[in-house]
């Protein structure tokens, strides 16, 4: 399925990620994964990058993860998944699956960068180690707990807070009541407006 531009910004953006050749990941992607969801939204989630599944639907998180992405999101924030936005650190699938390099991050960025300063979002879940970095700039190898404990974290506008990635979760189910506790946070945050 293609992706369905709603504003002008995203029809720009998706067209200038469609014809990007910055790094190598254009090269063996079936479609680019700009992101998705509502252009307002106050919530907005950062992945990793597009997996098989993205990749073949030029949509992200539609697979396994995406599946219980959806389930934290209707769960635990009360919401739908057609309020928030649905991003990813790079728009093209990395091959096999591996974690996108610090240079593909980085040449990849101002797509996320802009799509951050469209949407304007109150909270931005990042999901995993490698969307909490590009995001908040630590080292890679800090771990996902120590970047946890600080949660949320205050940036220029919005509030970054930092959970497993849903396939970390499909992985090893003793993470979830984490990932809810960190959810409740974004939750309160939104709130409190
Ligand atoms: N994993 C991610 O990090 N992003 C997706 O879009 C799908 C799976």
């Amino acid at each position: 399925m293609v992706i369905v531009a709603h504003t002008k910004w995203e029809s720009y953006l998706a067209e200038a990620i469609k014809r990007c050749q910055r790094c190598p990941l254009h090269e063996s992607r079936t479609n680019p994964v700009p992101g998705e969801g509502n252009p307002h939204a106050s919530l907005m989630f950062v992945g990793e990058g597009p997996g098989a599944d993205e990749d073949r639907m030029g949509r992200p998180f539609v697979g396994r993860a995406g599946k219980r992405l959806d389930l934290w999101i209707t769960e635990y924030l009360g919401m739908k998944r057609s309020d928030v936005y649905i991003a990813n650190t790079v728009k093209c699938r990395p091959p096999g699956n591996r974690v996108p390099t610090d240079t593909e991050m980085a040449m990849c960025f101002p797509y996320l960068l802009a799509q951050i300063s469209f949407i304007k979002p109150k909270v931005i879940i990042a999901l995993g180690k490698t969307a909490a970095q590009d995001l908040l700039g630590f080292p890679k190898a800090t771990s996902l707990k120590m970047l946890r404990a600080d949660n949320p974290y205050r940036r220029n506008g919005y509030y970054v807070v930092v959970t497993y990635h849903p396939a970390a979760i499909l992985r090893n189910a003793s993470y979830e009541s984490a990932v809810r506790e960190d959810l409740i946070i974004a939750k309160k945050l939104l709130e409190v407006g």
